[in-house]
C-alpha cells in the first residue's frame, strides 16, 4: 500500500474507533472529544486530496473538446462542476474547488516528471514548476484542507510581470509554514495582505478600485419596506463600523467598562429586546438624525477621528509629489480592520486630522510611555493598539476598539508599573480565559509568550504571540533580516 492509501486508511481508522452511537460520543471524556477533532480533520486533510484527485480526473475527462461523449455530458450533465454537485454531492462552491486544486496537483506533477527525468524544455518553451506547486504539495502531504489550500491560492492571486510566479511561490512557503492552522478565512485574508506588501506601489490602484466599486442601491419594496443592498470599500467600512459600534458592541464581546454611566449603559444594551441588527439600523437612523440636524455652517468636526490610519513617519512625511520612492514603508494601515492604504491616503488623514501619531522604532516598538498610574491612558491604549493590532491572542481577529489591556506584570502581585512595555492587548473573551484558566503572557525583550496551564498542555509550552498589525509585522520582519 502507498504511504498516501496507509494514511487515508489509518486516518478513517483512527475516526471510526470513536464509534457511531450517541452512547458513545457521551461517554467521551473532553480530553477525548478535543482528540476526535483533530483526527477528523487529519482524515479531512487526507480525504480531500482523493475529491481533489478524482475531480480533476472527472473534469479532464469531461473537455470541451470530447463534445458529447465527454463523460459529464454521456450522464446527462452540462459540465464537470455539474456531474461533481449531482453525484458527488458536493455545493457548486466546492466542486470548483476541487477541480481547480486537482488540476494544479495534476499540472505540479507533470512538471516534476519532465524536471526528474531531465526534460527542461519542450517546444521551446522552459519546463518550470508551476508556481502553487508549494500549495499543492501541502495538500498532497495533508498540512492543508481543500478550503485552506483553495483560500491561499486565491488569496495570493495569479503572478504578473512585477510579481512573479518565483516571489508566490516564496510567499506561499512562508504562509504554509507560519499559518497553516489557520481557517481558510484568515488565512484568504493573510495570503492577500502578504501579496499587497510585494507590490506596494499597486496597493493606491487597488485602493482606487475598491473605491470605485462602492455603492449603496435602495430599492422601496411591495409591502413598504427597503431594501438595502451594496457594498463599501475598507475605509468607508471602518468610519460605518467605528460610528456604529457604540449601539452594538455589548452585545459582540467589546470592552468592559469601569465608569459606572458606562457600564449602566452597555447593560441596557445587552438586556434591550430589539435585535441586534435592529440595533444596528436604529443606531444607524439616530447618526442620520443627528447629522441632519446639525447646520452645515456650523458643523463642527468629530471629537474623535472614526477612523485610524497608522503609519511610520517616514511615509507620513514622504514627498509623494517629487517621486519619492514611496518612502520606507509605503503604506499605511486602517486599525480597526487592517486593511492596507496607499502613501496618499495616509497623507489625506494627516490632513484631515484623522490620524494619531504613535511613533514607533525600527523594530516597530512604540517608544516608552512609562507611567505610575494603575490604568493605562488614552495615549498609552493607543500606542497599544498601534503595537498589538487587536486582541493577541493566537487565531483572534477581535480589532483593538474590542480589546481590553492586560498587564502582564499584575500590578498588585508584580507592583507593576503601567508601562506599555507591560500591557498586551486582549479581547474581553481572552482576557477572562486568561485570568480565569490560569494562562499567563509573560515578556522577553520586545516579545510576548503566553504559557498555556497545565491542564491544557503538560509541558507548558509557551507561544509566541504575533502582533495582528501588518505594518508592525512588516517592520519587525524587516528589521530581523
Ligand atoms: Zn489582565
Ligand atoms: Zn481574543
Amino acid at each position: 500500500m502507498s504511504t498516501f492509501a496507509q494514511t487515508l486508511v489509518e486516518t478513517a481508522t483512527a475516526v471510526a474507533a470513536f464509534g457511531a452511537d450517541v452512547s458513545d460520543f457521551e461517554a467521551l471524556s473532553d480530553d477525548r472529544l478535543l482528540e476526535l477533532a483533530t483526527v477528523i480533520a487529519a482524515h479531512e486533510r487526507a480525504f480531500g486530496l482523493v475529491k481533489a484527485q478524482h475531480a480533476a480526473q472527472v473534469a479532464r475527462r469531461s473537455r470541451r473538446e470530447f463534445g458529447h461523449s465527454g463523460l459529464a455530458a454521456r450522464n446527462g450533465f452540462a459540465s464537470p462542476q455539474k456531474f461533481l454537485q449531482h453525484v458527488g454531492n458536493v455545493t457548486a462552491r466546492e466542486a470548483g474547488q476541487l477541480i481547480s486544486l486537482g488540476s494544479a496537483l495534476g499540472e505540479a506533477e507533470a512538471a516534476r516528471e519532465l524536471l526528474d527525468s531531465g526534460i527542461t524544455e519542450v517546444g521551446g518553451a522552459p519546463v518550470e514548476l508551476p508556481w502553487d506547486a508549494p500549495i499543492t504539495g501541502a495538500l498532497a502531504s495533508g498540512l492543508l484542507s481543500v478550503a485552506g489550500a483553495d483560500a491561499l491560492r486565491r488569496g495570493l492571486g495569479d503572478p504578473t510581470e512585477a510579481i512573479t510566479g518565483r516571489m508566490l511561490a516564496e510567499l506561499a512557503e512562508r504562509l504554509i509554514r507560519e499559518c497553516s492552522e489557520l481557517s481558510p478565512d484568515r488565512l484568504l485574508k493573510a495570503a492577500r495582505v502578504e501579496r499587497e506588501l510585494l507590490d506596494l506601489d499597486g496597493i493606491q490602484a487597488r485602493e482606487q478600485e475598491l473605491y470605485e466599486r462602492g455603492g449603496v442601491k435602495l430599492f422601496p419594496q411591495t409591502d413598504g419596506m427597503l431594501r438595502l443592498t451594496g457594498q463599501i470599500d475598507p475605509e468607508s467600512a471602518a468610519i460605518l463600523n467605528t460610528a456604529l459600534d457604540p449601539f452594538t458592541s455589548p452585545r459582540r464581546g467589546g470592552p468592559r467598562f469601569t465608569r459606572t454611566e458606562d457600564i449602566a449603559r452597555a447593560q441596557a444594551i445587552i438586556d434591550d429586546p430589539r435585535t441586534t441588527e435592529r440595533l444596528t439600523l436604529d443606531g444607524l437612523l439616530e447618526l442620520v438624525k443627528r447629522g441632519s440636524a446639525a447646520d452645515p455652517a456650523t458643523m463642527q468636526p468629530a471629537m474623535r477621528a472614526l477612523v485610524k490610519i497608522v503609519s511610520t513617519v517616514d511615509t507620513a512625511e514622504a514627498d509623494i509629489n517629487a517621486g519619492d520612492p514611496a518612502s520606507d514603508t509605503g503604506f499605511g494601515v486602517i486599525e480597526s480592520n487592517g486593511e492596507l492604504v496607499s502613501t496618499a491616503s495616509v497623507q489625506r488623514a494627516l490632513c484631515d486630522g484623522d490620524s494619531v501619531h504613535v511613533t514607533v522604532d525600527s523594530h516597530g516598538k512604540p517608544l516608552d510611555l512609562g507611567r505610575t498610574s494603575r490604568l493605562f491612558d488614552r495615549r498609552q491604549r493607543e500606542a497599544l493598539a498601534v503595537r498589538d493590532g487587536g486582541c493577541l491572542w493566537p487565531g483572534c481577529d477581535r480589532p483593538p476598539a474590542f480589546t481590553e489591556a492586560h498587564h502582564t506584570k499584575q500590578w498588585k502581585r508584580d507592583r507593576g508599573k503601567t508601562n506599555i512595555a507591560d500591557g498586551v492587548l486582549l479581547c474581553r473573551f481572552h482576557h477572562l480565559q486568561l485570568h480565569n484558566n490560569h494562562w499567563e503572557i509573560t515578556r522577553r525583550k520586545t516579545d510576548y509568550w503566553l504559557t498555556p496551564p497545565r491542564s491544557v498542555d503538560p509541558a507548558q509550552n509557551p507561544i509566541l504571540l504575533k502582533s495582528k498589525s501588518t505594518l508592525i509585522e512588516h517592520l519587525r520582519r524587516r528589521a530581523a533580516s
